[in-house]
């Protein structure tokens, strides 16, 4: 007995995190459905195993903690949490907590929580963010179920958090579901983010003709000005590193399917449940998905020929300048939408989200970590109602700034033949969102004709309906 937490699922994630609490002194119990991990785990804790107390089943688990006791689940987000709850429930007391720590459904976790407190079990619904690094040495961390729950093991949490200055990157963000809807928007911006970066390196290599050591120079510069974040250090890292086996640049050599584990098409599809405009979090999902078509594209690219990617122009400093300026307007957009996703969620659900919390804690340890997210943070700091942060003063003075460069780049990049996705579609959402007329009087038209819809008037109060002779119905 006598360990401060257990933890369950000792993969890449599960086995960091505990080595993190392990070094932050801590006496954590583990164990693993594959048991030979435990002792894998207890070897790679070095000097850290004598905080471990490694146990060969869950019953021994469960034994090495006083009530109330605490258990961390880190398994395979779906079934395997469930099937975990159900072999830990019977071995638990009123008063312990459960921890789902990794990718979860909210909904799951909603269903997991109301299961649970029936039982007398606190349930709390905890999303990590920031890979294998993140958990070994400061994840951002939000978490969502019991308030009594979380008083309780919230100093843990906050003690192996990521750091901004000095400021812990952990918070509560509300009842069990809000901590992983959290995480899922994180990912859903994760995958805009990922995207435009992609895009802009698409008109880099194809559009200007540039090799990845020319393009990773370009990215590095852009890691000290506003698009300094942890995914363009990594892109510059990326397109530096050359491939052991053939000496080509290691980009050259990847295929470009890429793959995903579902919370960037949860964030999509949350956006379309609320009604909340999104479309360059779901473009940088419908991206992943194309890219994955592999038959299709090729099947299609025979049929109708390669796309063109012609050269856009040359790599002068000022489209350089542009690019950066597109980058950097996509990305605000996509954290805009990311974030009114959360906002309406929020005032659906009764959950008040703090979205400048939201912010504070994704300024390190996780993997959209970056400049920009101190400025957002500030914006809801000030304004806690903003309903978008296109209308924060210092977002609509960057976003005014940059706005032609992100016109000139994307007439370019549709006219010589180029897909920016997640881009154009931010671009468009900016150019409606901004528009006094929009072309949807058109829509009502067509809706009053076929369907009797009716429609209102500019000039008139009321419901009225076309001269359209009859042929609605
Ligand atoms: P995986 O998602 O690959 O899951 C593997 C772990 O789950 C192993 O410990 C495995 O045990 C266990 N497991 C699988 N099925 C069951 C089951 N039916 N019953 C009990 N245990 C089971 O591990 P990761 O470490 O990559 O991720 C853990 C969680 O963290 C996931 O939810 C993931 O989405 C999330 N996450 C991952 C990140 C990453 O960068 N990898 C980042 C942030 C969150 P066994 O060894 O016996 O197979």
């Amino acid at each position: 007995a006598g360990a401060d937490i257990a933890v369950i699922g000792l993969a890449v994630m599960g086995q960091n995190l505990v080595l993190n609490m392990a070094e932050k002194g801590f006496r954590v119990a583990i164990y693993n459905r594959t048991v030979e991990r435990v002792d894998e785990t207890l070897v790679a804790a070095g000097p850290l195993a004598d905080k471990l107390v490694p146990c060969h089943s869950i019953v021994e688990l469960v034994a090495a903690l006083e009530p109330p006791r605490t258990v961390l689940l880190m398994v395979k987000a779906g079934t395997a949490v469930d099937e975990s709850i159900a072999q830990l429930k019977p071995h638990l007391s009123p008063g312990d907590c459960i921890i789902d720590a990794g990718n979860a459904d909210y909904h799951d976790s909603m269903r997991r929580d109301a299961a649970l407190k029936a039982d007398g079990l606190d349930f709390l619904g905890v999303g990590v963010s920031g890979g294998e690094e993140g958990a070994r040495h400061g994840p951002s961390i939000m978490a969502g179920g019991a308030p009594k729950a979380f008083e309780r093991i919230g100093p843990l949490l906050t003690a192996i958090a990521a750091r901004y200055e000095g400021t812990p990157c952990a918070a509560y963000l509300g009842p069990a579901g809000a901590g992983h809807f959290v995480k899922t928007l994180h990912n859903g911006i994760e995958y805009a983010d990922m995207e435009m970066i992609a895009e802009i390196y698409g008109l880099m290599r194809d559009g200007l003709g540039l090799k990845p050591a020319a393009m990773a120079e370009i990215f590095e510069r852009w890691t000290k000005g506003p698009l300094a974040s942890y995914l363009i250090e990594i892109t510059a890292q990326a397109l530096r590193t050359t491939d052991p086996a053939t000496g080509r640049p290691i980009v050259d050599v990847i295929l470009d399917s890429a793959g995903q584990k579902g919370t960037g098409r949860w964030s999509a599809i949350e956006a379309l449940d609320l009604g909340v405009a999104a479309g360059a979090i779901v473009a940088a999902v419908e991206a992943r998905g194309l890219s994955s078509a592999k038959a299709l594209r090729a099947a299609v690219s025979k049929t109708l020929g390669d796309a063109p990617r012609e050269r856009i122009g040359e790599a002068t400093p000022e489209l350089i300048a542009d690019l950066e300026k597109t980058l950097l307007a996509g990305k605000i957009l996509a954290y805009a939408q990311g974030f009114e996703v959360m906002a309406t969620a929020s005032a659906r659900s009764g959950w008040t989200l703090p979205l400048d919390e939201i912010a504070r804690i994704w300024r390190a340890g996780c993997i959209i970590r970056s400049s920009l997210l101190d400025r957002i943070a500030g914006a809801y700091a000030k304004d806690a109602g903003l309903a978008s942060l296109l209308l924060d003063e210092g977002f609509a003075a960057i976003l005014a700034d940059a706005l032609p460069a992100m016109q000139r780049v994307l007439g370019l990049a549709i006219g010589k033949g180029h897909a920016a996705p997640s881009l154009a579609a931010g671009l468009s959402y900016l150019q409606q969102l901004r528009s006094h007329r929009t072309t949807l009087d058109l829509v009502q038209a067509q809706r009053d004709i076929f369907g009797a819809h009716g429609f209102e008037r500019i000039d008139q109060p009321g419901t009225h309906h076309g001269p359209w002779g009859g042929t609605a119905g």
